[in-house]
């Protein structure tokens, strides 16, 4: 008899949701965890009484019921609306592209008046068959949105020029005809009152934690204490890279308190030119309406940045070679039949949070 039925490795949502499952079914967890923090990349500190999102910018969003349901068990969620601004060298306009979009670009005040000149760009530019990513947008939306408000940036989080990137990675555009800031279509969306970290710490309520533990360091031993392994990190880390290192694409922060009350006014604002350096800059404290100091705000700068590995990982590379080395990791997942991998890096893909949670939950279901 082993004293865990379950070790869960990474206290992420994926753990987290995993464990709080197990623990309810009756079953013993150790969670493990090598950051000296719970919550992995949706992690929030406090800072000036405002929710820092550590590792980027986090809003929950999901159509799922089930999901939703599960979530707000909890935690409390505040009515936070996606709508972030695009700043093109200090000339602002709405995002995703909108009527509100196309009136501060071109003063047109009907979706007829904008369609038109959309159309009206797209036929100058004469593109039938687009062989590119910048094609691809000025056929979509035109090019005075290209060129303002598409180019820099996708450039910038690329570090490509447009023309070097295929088109497909824009084969849709989130592009509407009505008066809507909102950018995600999701039927529930907010961010749980109080942070991330908090509700995280609310899943593994009465479950054993031990943080700044690398499982793969001390694996032989924590392997003799469980009966079987959830695993939510690097899955090419687990086989010592023994195929070569999966790719990621990196991001870079840069957070800073700043004595002012207001810095934008808005929680995202994107620099979508060229020369800015930065991707965009997210205010945290607008996440809850202005929580916390009113003398101190506090702003991350986001950058794009290759990714070394020893880098932290973020995004998955989903290209050919990545996906083809990553199906060799998964045959040997395989045969590895008291582990089950799971979470954004065990999986080697990009899950929004409340993707991470359905997976989460329905491996439990499958489990417990
Ligand atoms: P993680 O949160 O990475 O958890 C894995 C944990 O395992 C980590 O804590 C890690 O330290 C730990 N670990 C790894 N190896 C070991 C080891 N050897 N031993 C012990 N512990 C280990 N989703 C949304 O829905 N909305 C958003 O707005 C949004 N914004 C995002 C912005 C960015 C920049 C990124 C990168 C992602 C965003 N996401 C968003 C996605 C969201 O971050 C993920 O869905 C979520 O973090 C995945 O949880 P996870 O548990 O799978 O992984």
């Amino acid at each position: 008899m082993k004293k865990y039925d379950y070790l869960v490795v990474g206290a992420g949502l994926y753990g987290a949701v995993f464990a709080n499952q197990a623990k309810a079914a009756g079953r013993k967890v150790l969670v493990v965890e090598k950051r000296p923090h719970i919550a992995g990349n949706i992690y929030t500190e406090e800072m000036e009484g405002i929710q820092v999102h550590h590792y980027g910018a986090h809003i929950f969003h999901t159509n799922d019921r089930k999901v939703w349901e599960y979530i707000t068990r909890f935690a409390d969620f505040n009515r936070f609306t996606n709508s972030p601004v695009a700043n093109y060298h200090g000339e602002l306009y709405s995002l995703p592209f909108n009527m509100y979009t196309f009136y501060q670009m071109w003063g047109v005040t009907t979706p007829e008046q904008a369609q038109a000149k959309i159309a009206e760009q797209r036929k100058a530019a004469g593109i039938t068959e687009p062989k590119n990513l910048e094609e691809q947008a000025i056929s979509l939306v035109g090019t005075d949105i290209y060129e303002k408000l598409i180019k820099g940036y996708t450039q910038k989080q690329w570090g490509r020029s447009c023309t070097e990137l295929p088109s497909f990675i824009i084969r849709r555009l989130p592009v509407r005809f009505t008066f809507d800031n909102n950018y995600f279509n999701a039927l529930y969306q907010g961010i749980p009152v109080g942070g991330y970290t908090r509700l995280v710490e609310r899943l593994l309520e009465g479950i054993e934690v031990r943080l700044n533990t690398d499982y793969l360091a001390e694996k032989d031993a924590l392997d003799a204490l469980a009966d079987k392994v959830v695993y939510t990190g690097p899955i090419d880390a687990y086989f010592g890279y023994r195929l070569g290192a999966l790719e990621y694409r990196s991001v870079r922060f840069e957070t800073e308190v700043l004595n002012l009350p207001n810095f934008q006014g808005n929680a995202a604002v994107n620099y979508t030119d060229s020369e800015t350096p930065w991707t965009r800059i997210i205010e945290h404290k607008w996440f809850e309406f202005g929580a916390g100091s009113d003398t101190k705000t506090v702003i991350s700068r986001e950058y794009s940045s290759e990714w070394k590995p020893g880098d932290e990982p973020y995004y998955p590379v989903n290209d050919e070679k990545n996906g083809a080395l990553y199906a060799e990791y998964r045959k040997l997942a395989e045969q590895e039949d008291q582990v089950i991998f799971g979470g954004r890096l065990g999986e080697y893909r990009y899950y929004d949070m409340d993707a991470v949670i359905a997976a989460a939950l329905s491996r439990a279901e499958e489990e417990l």
